[in-house]
């Protein structure tokens, strides 16, 4: 058995209990009886922290969508010094 989450238009997400790979596209809404979409979610995504879920769900795509660059990427914007640098001393006075 393995759990599925599905989600009603009205009571919004579930998740109801099918044998491995043998869950409907449409489930009964255990509230309202209407019929609810399967969702896919990455398996306990919501336990982590979020930068980490997104990057599990970004590894996962580039499996089978890796992402193309056409070019090296860039450093990104130049980086301002710290203000705390310029109370410093400085050297030779
Ligand atoms: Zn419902």
């Amino acid at each position: 058995m393995a759990t599925y989450e599905y989600c009603c238009a009205q009571c919004g997400p579930f998740e109801t209990r099918h044998p491995l790979g043998s869950a409907p596209s449409e489930s009964l809404c255990p509230e309202c009886g209407g019929a609810s979409r399967r969702v896919f979610t990455t398996p306990h995504v919501f336990l982590m922290p979020k930068e980490l879920g997104a990057a599990h769900e970004r590894a996962e795509k580039s499996r089978d969508e890796p992402e193309v660059v056409s070019e090296v990427p860039g450093r990104g914007p130049a980086r301002r010094p710290h203000p705390a640098l310029a109370r410093l001393p400085k050297p030779g006075t």
